[in-house]
């Protein structure tokens, strides 16, 4: 029964994995190139692209966070979707094992991993019959950070700064900028937005996360959504949220609408955020052996256009000259004496810890000293290398979800500086500032480039959390960051909310 599914389902997802697609590049690229190097956006933009080309290079992740695998399959009638089923969930393991997907499938009740991303849930897999001979297999992998930056309006609703919005097609473009200046670098700005007007609120999500399989350069064949999708565009990009929200010209590579007809008591605008690292991907398959008959987005199976020269990439981490090292543990000196803005590079030890170790640390004594140390917001990839491991993808993950938890663990345990992505709220700035500590914002999904300034792992603790969620102990170099919230109450993240904030309602008109 089709021989070679299995191997072309696994060759799907690790190029969905580690290659974006010609479209996503091409855009990426046009954002690139509208910044000036030396800017914080052109700085992020460069890491950004330099990864990229890591990632397709050494076959790694491009993001740590491979998100939930949603398949979407074409079939002719009579194929056994049962058996093809089965095997989509062997070919998720097999890739998991093999370090093309991070173990994302988490028991909501328990809290414990399955390991291998399959679970009640997961992968998802949506089936559909057609008429052709051939079977297509669609993929894409949207992680946590954009995910949770998604949103559902239903209309009439008073938005923030843009005041009402009717059940109109004017309307939906201001939902959907809203939801573009919520969502600030959370979702690892430049993003691309697939968004549904209509349907009920189940179907609305499903049918804007499919309209993000169109390709970011088509155009919408129905005129008046077109006219929307293009208008979008124009006003997101003037509101300067910028890659990772760090100000700058791109704040939006796409914007893709569909419609469903809806109740009439019912007008939701459903919108799914996607971020930069827009991983989709997809194969026309031979019903008889399952072979890969052809790819699709690549206009048959064209090789990647790589985003920088070998010689930028070599060059690695773009400087100006004006970053800062840091040596960890870190003294109460040296962090008083950043200020946001500085991009510093760190070097010594550092330790991960996301949602369960916080949660942990808030009733546990740490099982490492924290006292001058770093924590990074990061659920790495990591294979076991011998007796010892070794991290294959490990980007900053949303910071925003350790807000309860943050303040209280910088003082009780003397952290110094906290990295992540997206930034943090009021509480933690102010116990920044009471307990002398900074918030560094990393590039988000930058997984490759920041593994690479990873010299080795020393350890693990609380591994019985699951590999994202454990507390790996890192020893780095020239790690860069940018201090985004310092000692002395002051929040980049802040200011860039409240200034795009007064762009939305003129982008708006
Ligand atoms: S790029 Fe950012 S939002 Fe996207 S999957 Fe990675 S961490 Fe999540």
């Amino acid at each position: 029964m089709l021989p070679s599914f299995l191997d072309s389902m696994v060759a799907l997802i690790t190029r969905t994995s580690t290659d974006l697609p010609p479209d996503v590049r091409k855009a990426m690229a046009v954002a690139l190139h509208a910044e000036e190097p030396a800017t914080r956006a052109g700085q992020a933009l460069t890491i950004i692209a330099q990864n990229i080309d890591q990632a397709e290079s050494c076959e790694g992740p491009i993001c740590q966070d491979t998100g939930m695998p949603t398949f979407e399959v074409k079939v002719p009638v009579g194929a056994n979707q049962i058996w093809m089923k089965q095997a989509i969930k062997g070919a998720v393991a097999e890739a998991t094992r093999r370090g093309k997907l991070r173990p994302n499938s988490v028991d909501s009740i328990t809290g414990e991993n399955s390991g291998d991303n399959l679970g009640p849930g997961t992968p998802i897999i949506h089936f559909e019959q057609w008429e052709k001979d051939e079977i297509e297999v669609k993929l894409i992998l949207k992680g946590g950070g954009c995910e949770n930056t998604n949103a559902q309006y239903a209309l009439p609703a008073e938005l923030d700064h843009l005041g009402r919005a009717d059940r109109s097609l004017d309307g939906v473009r201001k939902c959907i900028l809203h939801a573009v200046w919520k969502a600030q670098g959370k979702g690892c700005a430049p993003g691309a937005v697939g968004v549904c007007v209509g349907g009920d609120r189940t179907s609305g999500y499903l049918h804007a996360k499919e309209q993000l399989f169109r390709t970011l350069d088509d155009t919408n064949p129905d005129p008046r959504l077109a006219a929307i999708e293009d208008s979008v565009m124009d006003a997101a990009n003037q509101l300067t949220v910028g890659p990772m929200g760090f100000g700058g010209r791109t704040s939006l590579i796409g914007c893709k609408i569909g419609a469903l007809n809806r109740l009439p008591a019912s007008f939701f605008v459903s919108i799914a955020y996607d971020c930069w690292a827009f991983r989709r991907l997809g194969v026309t398959l031979d019903a008889h052996s399952g072979a890969i008959t052809g790819w699709l987005y690549r206009e048959g199976d064209t090789a990647s256009v790589p985003m920088l020269t070998p010689e930028q990439v070599a060059a690695g981490f773009p400087r100006t000259g004006r970053e800062i090292p840091l040596q960890a543990p870190i003294t109460d000196e040296q962090i008083r004496s950043l200020k946001v803005g500085d991009v510093v590079l760190i070097s010594g030890r550092m330790f991960t810890g996301r949602d369960a170790v916080h949660h942990h640390l808030m009733e546990h004594e740490p099982p490492v000293d924290l006292r001058g140390g770093v924590l990074y917001h990061c659920g790495p990839v990591v294979v076991k290398e011998g007796e010892g491991w070794k991290v294959t993808a490990a980007g900053p993950t949303t910071s925003i979800r350790e807000e309860p938890y943050q303040a209280d663990i910088i003082k009780r345990y003397g952290v110094r500086a906290v990295i992540g992505k997206g930034g943090m709220g009021a509480k933690t700035l102010a116990g920044l500032k009471e307990s002398g500590a900074v918030y560094l914002n990393a590039v988000g999904g930058a997984a490759q480039f920041y593994a690479r300034c990873i010299n080795r792992v020393t350890g693990v603790s609380l591994l019985e959390f699951g590999t994202p969620e454990a507390m790996w102990h890192l020893e780095v170099t020239d790690f860069p960051a940018i201090v985004t919230m310092d000692a002395h109450g002051n929040s980049l993240h802040k200011d860039i909310e409240e200034a795009s904030a007064a762009k939305l309602a003129p982008a708006a008109r």
